[in-house]
């Protein structure tokens, strides 16, 4: 298995490629940035693209998915509740102050419960809307590995105050969706460091009975 997470673009947006070596085929989770350098990695370690995941459409994740899909062929799977962030995308790139990048409407949307992934490291979907309304995470359960976008990070959770964004909502997404995994869950956010479920779930001050949720 190859797994490589490294951080892209002004924002530095946690990207994931996941690939089999012995199919040479791979995922790409939230190209947000560095297109070129995500598209080299994968010519240096001999893997097709089959699927471009967005963990939800915030620019710092979706800004390169077009430019990925264009040079690769590779179809994007995207929540479609976050089709009017899609659209905002101009706006997006205001609060960068950037160019906003060219984007398309996903091929395939991506609902809770479906099945994505490689034939080797399947993954199901699962919707934690809160950060944005579309904003999903990605279990590979064989791998014991969740993909959790913005929704949760290392000792913090996703903004919700920006459009589409609920607190409530968050909070509930991630008690009811993501601290149920097993705790040896390895977590990857979409940005920062990793960290896993039982982690989070002792120690991360936004998720604990008392306090941290004014
Ligand atoms: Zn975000």
């Amino acid at each position: 298995m190859i797994l490589e997470t490294f951080p892209v673009g002004p924002l530095a947006c946690n990207c994931t490629i996941l690939g089999d070596e012995q199919a040479h085929e791979a995922l790409v989770i939230d190209p947000g940035d560095e297109v070129s350098r995500i598209q080299r990695r994968l010519t240096e370690l001999g893997l097709t693209l089959k699927q471009i995941l967005i963990t939800h459409a915030h620019i710092d994740h979706v800004g390169g998915a077009l430019k990925l899909k264009r040079l690769t062929g590779a179809p994007i799977f995207m929540n479609e509740s976050d089709l009017p962030l899609l659209e905002m995308m101009g706006i997006q790139a205001a609060w960068l102050g950037t160019a906003p990048p060219e984007t398309a409407p996903p091929d395939e949307a991506l609902r809770d419960g479906q099945k994505v992934g490689l034939a080797a490291y399947p993954a199901e979907v699962i919707h934690t809307p809160g950060h944005t309304q579309g904003s999903i995470c990605l279990h590979f359960v064989p791998l014991n590995l969740l993909i959790a976008g913005d929704t949760l990070f290392a000792g913090s959770i996703g903004r919700t105050d920006l459009p589409g964004g609920n607190f409530n909502q968050i909070i509930d997404s991630i008690h009811s969706r993501l601290l149920v995994l097993p705790e040896t869950t390895r977590v990857l956010p979409g940005h920062g460091p990793q960290t896993t479920i039982g982690e989070e779930r002792e120690a991360n001050p936004f998720l604990q009975k008392s306090g941290g949720r004014a």
